[in-house]
Order: structure tokens, then sequence, then C-alpha cells
């Protein structure tokens, strides 16, 4: 492999895979189709899981190479809610919650600060000419089987923290509402075949968390939205031979949709491709495919459970003494 590579897409997994590259020594220019990074977002709080593995979320984003000083609040208690019932979860760091658009604090900003001061090039609004070889496609979710709408409002609301299950709030999924620093997201995750039901969903959600928020906070707040691709793809090159991470990948969880730790992980994957030899397929189908098999898992057999689904998640979260224990059994 030469030692200039051709990126397509300048999101977290574009611009993790670029620093890491730059790290090592190549010339690196990334392709974003949009104006700037993060604009898909709207400085709304999302989370990084840190239940698939066994290792440390942020430990494993720094020892790639990135650097974290965007802003990261660790999430150690979750209020669980379904129908009248709250059951507070408590465990260390069972996620970070982190920004996700164009504000200076947001991932997306600290990220694309760090590859310009490495050198990478960046070439907003363009698609690159037919000639130029991509070696890397970045492009993010390709179609969406989870979709996502919600609220990012301003509030002088203390911090929470809230989960909920219910068919009538977030079909098939579940609704969040992350309230920090009078920062405030609330939102609801539902699958592709209730689209049209997308306002319903968002109204509930808001009345389910009623007591927490200010209407009007609400009311002033913008409007989000936007879908994620789940796929487990045994070939992992795209036809012109580029490797696909992150999303464009579907590399996605389709239990819940917290894909931003596999956009890292596939980057990660992607430059020691490059730098060894190894094949970006083997080396996803050993470190990627079994997480992504059991999130397909869980989803079908989500499904399959119907009505019985969200009564039983619950049941097993109140019973547990170990929340995140239990959620990192379910993940394996
Ligand atoms: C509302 C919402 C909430 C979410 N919440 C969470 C969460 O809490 N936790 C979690 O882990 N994940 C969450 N996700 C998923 C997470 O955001 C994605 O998994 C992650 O951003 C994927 O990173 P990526 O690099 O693959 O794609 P992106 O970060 O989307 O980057 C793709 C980039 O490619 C650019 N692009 C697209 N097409 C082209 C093209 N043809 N040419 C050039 N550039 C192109 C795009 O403009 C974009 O900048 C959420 C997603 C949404 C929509």
């Amino acid at each position: 492999m030469n030692k200039e590579i051709n990126i397509l897409g300048a999101g977290i997994s574009g611009l993790a895979c670029a620093i890491i590259l730059r790290k090592n020594g190549y010339d690196v220019n990334i392709y974003e189709k949009r104006k700037s990074t993060g604009t898909r977002f709207n400085s709304d709080w999302q989370a990084i899981e840190n239940w698939s593995e066994d290792t440390d979320a942020i430990d494993e984003i720094r020892s790639i190479g990135i650097d974290t000083s965007f802003k990261c609040v660790p999430l150690c208690e979750l209020n669980l809610h379904y129908s009248d019932k709250i059951r507070n979860l408590s465990g260390d760091n069972a996620c970070y919650m982190v920004k996700r658009g164009t504000d200076s604090d947001c991932l997306d900003t600290c990220l694309l600060e760090q590859a310009k001061a490495l050198g990478v090039n960046i070439h907003y609004g363009t698609i690159p000419e037919e000639d130029v070889p991509i070696h890397i496609v970045a492009t993010g979710p390709v179609k969406g089987n989870i979709l996502a709408k919600g609220i990012k409002f301003s509030t002088k609301k203390a911090d929470a923290y809230h989960m909920a299950l219910g068919s009538e709030i977030a079909k098939g999924f579940y609704s969040y509402l992350l309230i920090k620093d009078g920062e405030g997201t609330i939102a609801t995750v539902f699958d592709n075949k209730n689209v049209l039901d997308s306002e319903k969903y968002l109204q509930n959600t808001i009345d389910c968390f009623s007591e927490y928020i200010d209407q009007e906070d609400i009311i002033s707040g913008h409007k989000f939205g936007g879908y994620g691709y789940f796929e487990v793809r045994e070939n992992m090159y795209n036809e012109d031979g580029a490797m696909l991470i992150g999303e464009a990948g579907g590399l996605q969880d389709y239990l819940w949709g917290f894909g931003m730790r596999y956009a890292f992980q596939s980057a990660n994957l992607a430059v020691r491709s490059i730098m060894t030899g190894e094949s970006y397929d083997e080396l996803v189908k050993a470190n990627l495919h079994q997480k992504l098999k059991h999130s397909k898992r869980n989803r079908k057999l989500f499904e399959m459970l119907g009505p019985l689904a969200y009564p039983l998640a619950y049941h097993l979260f109140d019973r547990s003494k170990d929340p995140m224990r239990f959620l990192n059994r379910v993940y394996r």
C-alpha cells in the first residue's frame, strides 16, 4: 500500500482513521460531501457504551492514539422507566455521554481539530475526481433500519438521566432524556417500520418525562432526527476494493443503536490492515463479528417476544444486582 490514503467521509470513523494514519506517517486526504464536520448532528447528547467489552471505552479510544479532550461525562446512574414503574440503576461508568455536532466541545469537533493539527487534508463540499482512488469509505449509514427523532434544548433544570421503555413511546427500542450542565436532549428511537408514528412517539416521550423538563425549553429547542444502519456483512470491501468502516459497513449495535464504539474500532482495524497487509475482512470477523451477531440475535429475540419484550426487559434490569454485568452478558 502506498503512503497516501484517500478517505470518503469526515465523520467519527473517517477522522479517527485519518488521525491514526497520520501518526503512522501516511499522507491523508478526506473528501466530505457536507460543508463541515458534525453537521449531521445538533450538539445533542449521545453515549459511548461501556458494556460490550472488558476494556473501558475511553481508554480504548486513547490507546489507538486519539486525544479524548472532548466533553465526556461518565454516566453512573440511570432511571429506567416502564409503564408507571421507575428503577434507579447504578454502575461504574455504564457509558460516556458525549456531544455530537459542531460546538467546540463536541466529539466531532475534537476529532476534526486533531486531524487538522496533524496535517490531514480535508476537502469539504467536494466529490473526488474519478481518477482519485478511494481506499476507505466512512460515509455513515447507507439506509435506516433504526430511526431516531428528538429535541436538543437549553434548560435551567437539574442534571437528569432517564431511559424509558414502551411501544407507545419508542416502538421496538427506547426513549431517553439526558440533561447535563443546562444542555438537554430528549429523543425517541424506533424501528423503520414505524416512521409514520414518529411525531406521536416524540410527543409521548415528552409526556413521559414531563416532570423532569420545562415545556417552554422543549418548545424553544431544536428538533433533530437521524437513522442508523445495521448489517452483518461477509465482505467489508466495496466493489472498488475500498474498506467500509463505521456505519458505511453496517457496523452498528442492532439491539440499541450504539454505533460510536464500532466507528473507532473499525477505523483502527482499517489502519492495521493498511500497515500490516492483513485482510480487513478477517480483522472485522475476528474482532467485531461476534458482538454484531449477538446484537442481531438480541434484536430478533426482542421482536419475537412481542408485547412481552418490554415487561421482561424491565423485570430483568429490576432484578439485576449488577446491571452492567447483566448488559455485558447480553452482548456476549
Ligand atoms: C439521533 C442519533 C442518535 C444516536 N445516538 C447514539 C448513541 O447514543 N450512541 C452511539 O454509540 N451511537 C449513536 N448513534 C449512532 C452514531 O452516531 C453513529 O453510529 C456514528 O456516528 C457512525 O460514525 P460514522 O463515522 O460511521 O458515520 P458519521 O459520523 O455519520 O460520518 C459520516 C460522514 O460521511 C459523510 N458522507 C456521507 N456520504 C458521503 C459521500 N458520499 N461522500 C463524502 N462524504 C459523505 C457525512 O456527511 C458524514 O460527515 C446515533 C445516531 C443518531 C442519528
